[in-house]
């Protein structure tokens, strides 16, 4: 773990802000992200979309992350941290990022407050989702994702309106995660507990942590992270 925040740190009014989501899978990032990116213009850095990505384009990284992503396991910190730090050195994150998925074991958030540093910024808040286990596993099972838009859905709590149609974009294609499966999903919240919840209080102690009951509706929690972000910026 590293040092405390500074004061600078905490109000880096200046700077674009950095928002942390942390929680176990099926919290809802992914979707809440989505929303921050088009409700606050910030842009939604997803460590997990980044490896699907490179196991789909089948780079080095890639081929090394595959399996252990099939087996609901942590990709090392030197590939997610490559991946990432070339994601953060391009342009468009001035705007201010929200990181999803990431960081998710000390060492990357260690390497994130050293990397935020020698930029002049500093996370401006952590907001953990949530959740109870069980309905974790539920829902990861049963989510499902538009192909062409990214809209996600879940076959019990979020149906499309009309059947096979992205209420959003209109798309008729849909994925699945192949890691969305009640035992790959255990085992991913397995390494969240052991690995990723300790870093609560990691941002507790740098005083820039939040927290959100993320068992409520998807447009409670997006009014909840909607007015933190806000308050943010604001400073
Ligand atoms: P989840 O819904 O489980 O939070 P993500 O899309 O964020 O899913 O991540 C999917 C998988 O990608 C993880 O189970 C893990 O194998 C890998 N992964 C994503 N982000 C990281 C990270 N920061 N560090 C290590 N592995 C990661």
């Amino acid at each position: 773990m590293v040092g405390e925040q500074t004061d600078t740190c905490v109000d880096a009014g200046t700077g674009a802000p950095v928002v942390i989501l942390l929680g176990p899978p099926g919290a809802g990032k992914g979707t809440q992200a989505r929303r921050l990116e088009e409700g606050h213009g910030l842009v939604q850095l997803s460590t997990g979309d980044m490896l699907r990505a490179a196991v789909a384009a089948g780079t080095p990284a890639g081929l090394a992350a595959k399996s252990v992503m099939e087996a609901g396991g942590l990709v090392s910190d030197e590939i997610v941290l490559a991946i990432l730090s070339d994601r953060m050195a391009q342009p468009d994150v001035a705007a201010g990022v929200i990181l999803d998925g990431f960081p998710r074991t000390a060492g990357q958030a260690a390497a994130l407050d050293d990397m935020l540093a020698a930029a002049g910024q500093c996370v401006g808040a952590a907001i953990s989702l949530e959740v109870d286990d069980e309905a974790m596993i539920a829902r990861v099972a049963g989510r499902f994702t538009c192909g062409r838009c990214g809209e996600g859905y879940h076959d019990q709590f979020k149906q499309t309106r009309q059947e096979g149609v992205c209420d959003k974009c209109g798309g008729t294609e849909f994925k699945r995660r192949a890691d969305d499966n009640a035992e790959t999903a255990r085992e991913r919240l397995k390494a969240y507990h052991d690995q990723t919840a300790p870093l609560i209080a990691h941002y507790e102690s740098m005083g820039v942590l939040q927290r959100v009951d993320a068992m409520a509706s998807i447009e409670e929690v997006a009014g909840a992270l909607g007015q933190l972000v806000s308050a943010l910026s604001a400073h």
